[in-house]
């Protein structure tokens, strides 16, 4: 089926005195096989009709996916209603062949990029070293993009600190510099324990950041990787098998009566909370 391409942006804002609705985006990771190809896309036709404020398609280390990220961003805006995003690193490429697939995807209609630095080359644990004639970091990255094109910018946000950071002030300090750069948004890492994004969210308006933050939430579908990928980033899964026990209970309506009232009271007790963007399913396809 083809289409012309079309604007990814997204428009929609809700107007005064409209009832809050919860919105959602979902993060794909572009297939490797026809088989995990058609996984995705029975995930993502039945994914669709919740409305997604938009989906991402993740860019694997190194660039290893780029045409495949790509491949899977432009039928998303060719075949589907949907908002696409892509995702796109730093890593082990000079400023002018990122600014290339930059161009490319403003020329098929992409109107959203989720910008990171990426990890290093070498794998988690070895220091990362930009690329000598590459953006140095994510904050860079944006600045990059936002030369190029006016499109839409999201970034990562880390409610437990980046394992590369100093420290959580350095952490900060670097999503500020992205923001400054023009990003519009964070998404966070994935968290187990909500009170860790709260308390994150309130650092971030301290320090004046007032893009929405997104909590980044990781439907555990395989136990040993999670653990694997949460070692990676410095995610905490201490109680995680009692969280996902605990969250079925919560999807069958069962709350606890301290919780009940707490949420009767302040909200705080469901995720997602604060205003602005609400919640991004990371990890889905
Ligand atoms: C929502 C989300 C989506 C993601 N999607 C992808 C994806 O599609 N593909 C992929 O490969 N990875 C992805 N990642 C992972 C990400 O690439 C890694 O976490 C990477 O290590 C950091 O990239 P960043 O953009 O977060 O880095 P930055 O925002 O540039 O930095 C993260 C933190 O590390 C610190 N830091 C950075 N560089 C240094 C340095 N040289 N010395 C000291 N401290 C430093 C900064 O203080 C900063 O707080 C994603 C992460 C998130 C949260």
């Amino acid at each position: 089926m083809h289409a012309e391409p079309r604007a990814s942006r997204f428009v929609q804002r809700l107007g005064e005195g409209e009832p809050r609705r919860i919105r959602v985006s979902f993060e794909f990771f572009p297939p490797k096989t026809e088989e995990m190809e058609k996984t995705l896309w029975e995930s993502i036709t039945r994914l669709a009709p919740l409305k997604p404020n938009f989906v991402s398609v993740t860019y694997g280390a190194g660039g290893s996916t780029r045409e495949r990220t790509h491949s899977t961003v432009k039928r998303i805006l060719a075949e589907t209603a949907l908002t696409p995003a892509a995702h796109l690193t730093c890593v082990a490429a000079t400023c002018e062949e990122i600014d290339a697939v930059i161009e490319s995807y403003c020329t098929a209609g992409v109107r959203h990029i989720v910008a990171l630095r990426g990890d290093p080359v070498g794998g988690i644990g070895e220091r990362y070293a930009p690329h000598p004639g590459g953006y140095r970091n994510a904050a860079d990255l944006v600045a990059g993009i936002k030369r190029l094109s006016d499109v839409e910018v999201s970034v990562s946000a880390y409610p437990e600190k980046h394992p590369d950071s100093p420290t959580v002030e350095a952490d900060l300090d670097m999503l500020a510099a992205k923001v400054d750069a023009g990003a519009a948004r964070a998404i966070t890492q994935f968290f187990f324990e909500n009170d860790l994004y709260f308390r994150y969210l309130d650092r971030v308006r301290a320090r004046g950041i007032d893009v929405p933050v997104v909590p980044g939430i990781l439907p555990v579908q395989n136990f040993k990787q999670t653990k694997a990928f949460a070692a990676r980033c410095g995610a905490s899964v201490r109680d995680m098998g009692i969280d996902l026990v605990y969250a079925v209970c919560h999807l069958l309506g069962l709350r606890p009566s301290h919780e009940a009232s707490r949420e009767a009271s302040d909200g705080r007790g469901a995720l997602p909370l604060p205003a602005g963007e609400r919640a991004g399913v990371r990890g889905v396809g």
